[in-house]
């Protein structure tokens, strides 16, 4: 795959549209998986005039979520993340730009400034830049190698590290964290999570379903600490094979954890800088309205970045997620086109954990009231939360069909049978 292609001209591509001359050119800032699905759907919707896809980072457009599981585990190569196959990116006759940064945004001159001293004119700017692994400002932070996990290079960094004999420290009970620890269990290493909140995934999940994870993870011999600080990290003597030091990770308790490896899984920081520079609102991320438009409104964000209002929330909010990443991506290079979008998605999430899939739709809170649909000592089952006989959010491991369903039903706002629901013996499909 070339990284510059020759400008294709317009007469050359196949899908001339109505809206196709909307914007002469549309450029993209962030290669990742927003940013891909943007440039694909820039072309699959007609336009066809200069898409430029800015990214710093080496590799074309990839997913992210093997980066945890198989990509960790070397069950699966870094090339199988692409978004697209090699043919189907040439296709697209996008002017990709890898390891490249954008370093400013001049919106007087509708320009932005590139890391290898040019600048690129736009008619409409697209921002996809996610996010970065967030870092914690704790002494010994700088002085001991602590491994996040974003990338590909990460993922490759991290993976040697997890095999029998070894010991990892996992800081951050979140869905990253924890898709480390599982995957450096399910490798052989012996693994400890600190997690400074009081249960398992406290942001994103109810009380419940953080127990079933933790469950999970103590079953499989991770040894979990609740509520437990980190203060510090330190070296201490030398590994027990002599290739590296032991480290050291200090609680707030004043104890301390030895172990060979630490992952910190803390969080996410928007890139947005690019945008606060600019002038366009921000408030945790970019501010994008339902057609994914900024303050700007030749600058559209979409992905990780983007704070978007959603009613299945009740507030805006950015979704870091699979499905956000793909859906609003498209949603806003048709929006860049000039057409009606309105991006209200029912969230959706899922994490894969020792063979267990776990999905969550809509945003579950303990305000809803819980039916449990299935024993999660079984291993199987769906909590769905209510508000009145509505169904408005539902939580499922290894309960894919079900879920699906459940998808169905929140989405059509229909009344239900609590009894019914949580009867395994009443089908799904009957509700
Ligand atoms: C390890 C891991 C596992 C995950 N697992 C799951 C899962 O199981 N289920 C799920 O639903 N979601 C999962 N996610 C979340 C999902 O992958 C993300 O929500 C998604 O990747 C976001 O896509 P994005 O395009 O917004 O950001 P990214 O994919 O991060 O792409 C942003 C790109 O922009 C580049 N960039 C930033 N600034 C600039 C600049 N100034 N100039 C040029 N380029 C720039 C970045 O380097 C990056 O390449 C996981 C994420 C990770 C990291």
């Amino acid at each position: 795959m070339t990284a510059e292609r020759p400008e294709v001209e317009a007469a050359a591509l196949p899908h001339e549209g109505a809206n196709a001359h909307s914007a002469h050119t549309i450029v993209i800032v962030g290669a990742g998986q927003a940013g891909g699905w943007a440039a694909q759907t820039l072309r699959s919707e007609g336009f066809v005039g200069r898409v430029v896809l800015v990214g710093d980072e080496a590799h074309p457009p990839h997913e992210r979520p093997p980066l945890s599981k198989a990509v960790l585990s070397g069950a699966a190569a870094p090339e199988s993340t692409r978004l697209m196959k090699p043919e189907a990116f040439d296709a697209l006759a996008v002017q990709w730009r890898p390891g490249v940064q954008v370093r400013r945004i001049d919106r007087a001159a509708k320009q932005v400034l590139l890391s290898d001293g040019t600048a690129q004119p736009y008619d409409k700017l697209i921002l996809c830049t996610g996010g970065r692994a967030r870092r914690l400002a704790v002494p010994g932070a700088d002085q001991v190698p602590l491994h996040t996990l974003r990338t590909i290079e990460d993922a490759q960094a991290l993976a040697p590290a997890l095999r029998p004999g070894r010991s990892v420290v996992v800081v951050g009970g979140g869905w990253i964290g924890l898709e480390v620890a599982a995957t450096a269990r399910q490798q052989g290493a012996e693994v400890v999570v600190v997690e400074t909140q009081s249960r398992l995934c406290e942001r994103t999940v109810p009380a419940e379903v953080s127990a079933y994870l933790l469950a999970l993870h103590r079953a499989q011999g991770v040894r979990v600490l609740l509520g437990a600080g980190v203060r510090g990290f330190a070296r201490a003597a030398d590994g027990a094979d002599g290739a590296d030091s032991r480290l050291e990770v200090l609680l707030a308790d004043g104890s301390a954890l030895a172990c060979d490896t630490i992952v910190l899984g803390v969080g996410l920081v928007p890139n947005d800088e690019l945008a606060r520079a600019a002038g366009l609102a921000c408030e945790g991320g970019v501010l994008v309205d339902a057609q994914c438009r900024t303050s700007d409104p030749d600058i559209l964000a979409a992905g990780d970045v983007a704070v978007a209002p959603n009613p299945w929330a009740g507030r805006s909010l950015r979704l870091e997620s699979w499905q956000n990443a793909q859906e609003q991506g498209m949603a806003a290079a048709r929006s860049a086109l000039g057409q009606a979008v309105d991006y209200q998605p029912l969230p959706w999430f899922w994490s894969d954990q020792y063979g267990m899939n776990l999905q969550i739709y809509g945003m579950p809170t303990p305000a809803h009231r819980v039916v449990q649909r299935g024993d999660p000592a079984s291993g199987s089952f769906v909590l769905f939360y209510l508000a009145g006989d509505v169904v408005q959010a539902a939580v499922g491991a290894n309960a894919a069909r079900d879920l699906r369903f459940a998808r169905r039903l929140i989405e059509q706002r229909k009344t239900v049978d609590a009894e019914r629901l949580a009867d395994l013996n009443t089908p799904m499909a009957k509700l």
